[in-house]
């Protein structure tokens, strides 16, 4: 019908849901608009109906009938059963050849249920990890979107019009199918945990190894934001560290509890990599670094517990704070090179032929863990799609190999001071057995073949062998 004019519409109408609802406004697209409760709508249009053209619905069946066909319904709702409860609503009243697209933080094994649910009425299903936050939403977030390739051609330009750019490109590509594009997501948050992490250790040791103060370790994540760090993660570190608190004149990150909390895609990732037999070193540090610090009253119970004789803290000043600068990017590598092996991992699981170099052309803005240092990422999987690990590519290899020697001091420093690095420690424990010629694992293999007769492979012939412990001297 003639009413039937939204080129898209957008239901659960909080930050995410409403801030992308008018960057697609702001992009001439016709936007529907539903929330559960209309007080949302209602307050999006009196603040922002300037942004362009809207269309206020209250019911489900006024929202579908106001979307011209295919129609394209965007859920930003609280991920979880609210999303089952609203695909359901929405599946109710529209048709086959529809598309459905879950743009919330879903677990990627919910998104495959639901897109084998719905391609069974013959609706398209589109899930969609959405990265960028508040501001992202608006301003052009990364969007990874999995689902049907066909509803890529109908949603595709919708997205990508309204994504991040860099050099021209979107940061939007269609990932794969089903739940690929919230599993790729998910990994995206893991290695913004890890991320994080490795800056809060480098803070740390600025503070604790070198007594500098906030302020001081602002203006040097300022000069690092302007090299090889670049990223926003470092950015808005250096923003963070330079507020005062206006009640106590203190700098604000003093008065902040030193308790993380999190909302679980990281330990997702965790659990995913478990499953896959995949090492993320970094990001499960990075995820156990949260929990323990949230073990308050463990902590407090544990204050008095012996350091041991400390070191003398770093004379030089200004090597320590190069030294923890490279000790920060060669971590930073190990932990992308192991998010991107479980990429690998998950795509052979579920079938999914992702391209690595995809995720590290869209990452490049718009996403949390946007950095200069992804262009980096692009050309070693164009150079080479097949990269046994990201820390094999000529230019990472050699960027550690620089950072090396720095690395082992920060680490052995770091210990020698009794101060916490479990993301700097384990990322170099990991390089140290990446290229290690003989690991402990003979011993392993030994030690399962005398108590449970499990065989182990030789060195110097083929098949299986199993020792008679007991007999065999
Ligand atoms: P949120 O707090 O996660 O969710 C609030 C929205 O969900 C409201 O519109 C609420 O409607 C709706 N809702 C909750 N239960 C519902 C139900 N049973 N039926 C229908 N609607 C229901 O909002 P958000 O922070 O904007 O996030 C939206 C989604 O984006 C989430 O999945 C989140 O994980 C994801 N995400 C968030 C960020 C971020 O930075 N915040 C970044 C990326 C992705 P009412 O107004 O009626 O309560």
């Amino acid at each position: 019908s003639s009413t039937a004019r939204a080129q898209i519409g957008v239901t659960g109408l909080a930050v995410m849901g409403s801030n992308i609802a008018r960057n697609f406004a702001k992009h001439g697209y016709t936007v529907a608009l539903h929330n559960r409760s209309v007080a949302k709508t209602d307050a999006l249009l009196a603040a922002h109906s300037g942004d362009g053209e809207f269309i206020r619905t209250e019911t489900v069946t006024e929202f579908v009938a106001a979307l011209e066909k295919p129609r394209r319904v965007l859920i930003m709702v609280k991920a979880g059963d609210a999303t089952d409860a609203v695909i359901e609503e929405l599946a109710a009243a529209m048709e086959p050849g529809d598309i459905i697209i879950d743009g919330g933080n879903a677990l990627y094994t919910d998104t495959i249920r639901r897109e084998a649910a719905l391609r069974e009425r013959g609706l398209n299903f589109v899930g969609a990890g959405i990265s960028g936050g508040e501001e992202g939403a608006l301003n052009g977030p990364s969007i990874m979107p999995g689902g049907p390739v066909e509803s890529y051609e109908s949603l595709g330009p919708l997205l990508e019009s309204i994504a991040a750019q860099v050099d021209g490109t979107p940061c939007c590509t269609h990932i794969g199918p089903d739940g690929s594009g919230h599993f790729v997501k998910m990994v995206h948050n893991g290695i913004e945990y890890a991320d994080m992490q490795l800056i809060g250790e480098a803070y740390h040791l600025f503070r604790a190894a070198l007594d500098l103060d906030p302020k001081q370790i602002a203006d040097i994540f300022t000069q690092w934001n302007s090299g090889d760090l670049e990223s926003y993660l470092v950015e808005i570190t250096a923003e963070v560290l330079g507020r005062v608190d206006a009640k106590t004149g203190k700098p604000l990150v003093d008065v902040i509890v030193d308790a993380a909390e999190q909302k679980g895609t990281g330990r997702w990732t965790v659990k995913s990599a478990l499953d896959l037999g995949i090492p993320v070193t970094g990001i499960a540090e990075a995820v156990f670094a949260r929990a323990l610090s949230g073990s308050r009253a463990q902590r407090a119970a544990a204050k008095d517990l012996a350091a041991g004789e400390l070191a003398a803290k770093p004379a030089d000043i200004a090597q320590f704070t190069e030294d923890i600068r490279q000790a920060l990017y060669a971590s930073k590598v190990v932990a992308y090179a192991q998010g991107f092996d479980q990429i690998a991992a998950g795509s052979a699981e579920y079938g999914w032929d992702l391209k690595p170099g995809d995720m590290a052309t869209i990452w490049r803005g718009g996403c949390i863990i946007r950095a200069r240092f992804l262009n980096r990422i692009k050309e070693a999987y164009e150079t080479d799609p097949a990269l046994p690990s990201l820390i094999l590519a000529p230019y990472f290899r050699s960027a550690i190999e620089t950072a090396i020697d720095s690395w082992r001091r920060v680490v052995a420093t770091a210990t020698l001071l009794g101060i916490p690095v479990p993301a700097f420690a384990s990322s170099l424990s990991y390089y140290d057995a990446l290229r290690a010629q003989r690991l402990p694992a003979a011993l392993t293999q030994a030690q399962r073949d005398f108590f449970g007769a499990h065989t182990y492979e030789r060195v110097d012939a083929e098949g299986k062998y199993h020792t008679l412990w007991s007999e065999d001297r």
